[in-house]
């Protein structure tokens, strides 16, 4: 399995997330994120719905819940009005190539495919029209861990996230709208976050977990190898 570090070597690079609503970006992902933007990484959130069918009694903040979020995270909103349980993975992708002619990401994160009785309507398309479109267009693309219900879900890839692990909860505590969810509870984010560092066999700090869908490593990341490994024989020598 791989962990992921080594976040600092990137030059200015992009990375677009697209949730169905707003929280579902921060629940999996926070930590990364903050990461990403330290690390010097453009960080877009996509956010389909704006969150108008939400069984929160407090309504129409979801907007100003997650500008205060992406200030913490590091990284600025886009909200889109697809109808809430309602739309199509036509309706997705036509938003997510639109989007993706403006912003030309290097990296896409959004929701892991699960059967439908496993998770939410909306989460199920997103994620089947945003694999549609990554794999068209040929662009790196993790799948996040889902809040609840991680059957199907296969995480081959985990960062730390202890260094930030306050970052996150803030972030998640922005979403004041939403802090009724069972899964948005501090110890559930917690232990969820610990629960990732016992998958890779240690005992202590946070991790979020990630599938990795499509990736690759160009020639220079070998070549970068080569080059290192040759060092070291030198230096041994
Ligand atoms: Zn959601």
């Amino acid at each position: 399995m791989n962990t992921y570090s080594d976040l600092h070597n990137s030059s200015q690079r992009n990375v677009l997330t697209i949730y169905a609503h707003a929280d579902d970006e921060v629940l999996p992902a926070a930590g990364t994120l903050s990461l990403m933007s330290k690390a010097g990484w453009n960080v877009r959130c996509l956010i389909l719905t704006d969150g108008g069918l939400s069984s929160s009694p407090i309504k129409g903040t979801r907007h100003q819940e997650a500008d205060a979020a992406g200030k913490i995270i590091g990284a600025t909103y886009e909200f889109h009005a697809l109808e809430e349980c309602n739309f199509s993975t036509q309706a997705v992708i036509k938003v997510t190539e639109e989007v993706l002619g403006r912003w030309q990401p290097d990296l896409i994160i959004t929701h892991a495919p699960q059967p439908e009785k496993y998770g939410h309507r909306d989460h199920e398309v997103c994620a089947i029209a945003v694999s549609n479109v990554a794999t068209r267009k040929n662009i790196p693309l993790w799948y996040s861990a889902p809040p609840v219900f991680l059957r199907g879900f296969e995480p081959n890839f985990f960062v730390d996230i202890t260094s930030v692990i306050e970052e996150k909860v803030a972030a998640i505590g922005c979403y004041e709208s939403e802090l009724n969810k069972a899964f948005m509870q501090l110890d559930a984010i917690l232990v969820l976050s610990r629960f990732w560092a016992r998958e890779l066999g240690q005992k202590d700090g946070y991790f979020e977990a990630f599938e990795i869908s499509r990736q690759w490593v160009d020639a220079n990341f070998f070549t970068a190898i080569a080059n290192n490994s040759h060092q070291q024989v030198v230096k041994q020598s």
